[in-house]
């Protein structure tokens, strides 16, 4: 663990909490039995993945049926494998079944297990006006203003997952700690971009792009303060081509692949004191 988590995390505690965050649904991450993990695997670093919806929440349907909670289960496991097998990361999932879980109790995992990496994992329909022409994958950090209307309609309809979900913040805090969190926050926005950009380089070249991939907008799975986050469109069920390709597990080991080169080229540049 990073002296500035530790430090910063201590002086937050009991500052932040999260709605929901001790009902956690069946079927999501537990907290690891640290005690009997070998310790060099303990050291590395944890990456959280995250398929969207799950459950009596389908997310996005493709003309064709193909349902998304089903497709980003099958990628989050497809890079979790590639993960393990480098060797140079742990990974957890949010789910790794059919599972509704809360949007909050997500980036909760996240929290609590200090990841240093939270990926989510998504196939959305394009926004109204867009399905039948956008396709391709793009990433997204989180921002207060989005990017563009495309992605703002993005995270408006995502959000509604789950109407309850998102960090609640104390209404008044004591200024040392709103000082401490604005840190906080700033180092992990930049984790953050750096994550993108890093997704968005390994996939150029592998797997069509949206234009403009990385975009920003205020996802409520991508609000914890202190672990970088980004969230992976991997395509967009709502054009025929990309559910076609969805639908290939060859297309889905080629998306996995890629997203382990750029959480690998992240992991890797992550400055560590
Ligand atoms: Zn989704």
């Amino acid at each position: 663990m990073n002296s500035r988590r530790s430090i910063l995390g201590a002086a937050l505690t009991g500052a932040l909490t999260i709605s929901h965050a001790s009902a956690r649904p069946p079927g999501a991450a537990a907290p690891p039995p640290a005690e009997r993990r070998p310790s060099t695997r303990a050291a590395l670093p944890l990456v959280v993945l995250d398929p969207g919806h799950g459950g009596a929440d389908p997310g996005a349907i493709g003309a064709a049926g193909t349902m998304e909670k089903r497709i980003v289960l099958a990628i989050a496991q497809e890079l979790r494998r590639r993960l393990e097998a480098g060797g140079r990361a742990r990974v957890i999932l949010t789910r790794n079944r059919d599972v509704f879980v809360p949007l909050a109790e997500r980036v909760a995992i996240a929290r609590r297990h200090e990841a240093a990496l939270f990926l989510s994992i998504h196939a959305d329909s394009a926004p109204a006006g867009h399905a039948g022409q956008a396709r391709g994958a793009s990433v997204y950090t989180l921002a207060e203003t989005a990017s563009d209307p495309f992605s703002a309609a993005l995270a408006r309809r995502e959000n509604l997952a789950d109407q309850a979900g998102g960090l609640r913040l104390p209404s008044v805090p004591p200024d040392v700690q709103r000082i401490l969190l604005s840190l906080m926050r700033a180092e992990t926005r930049q984790g953050s971009e750096s994550v993108a950009r890093q997704a968005v380089a390994a996939m150029q070249g592998d797997v069509p792009l949206l234009a403009n991939p990385h975009r920003r907008a205020g996802f409520v799975v991508l609000k914890a303060p202190d672990v970088p986050s980004a969230l992976v469109e991997v395509g967009f069920l709502s054009h025929p081509a990309d559910e076609a390709l969805l639908n290939r597990p060859a297309w889905r080991a080629r998306v996995a692949d890629s997203l382990t080169e750029g959480v690998y080229a992240y992991l890797g540049r992550r400055v560590v004191t």
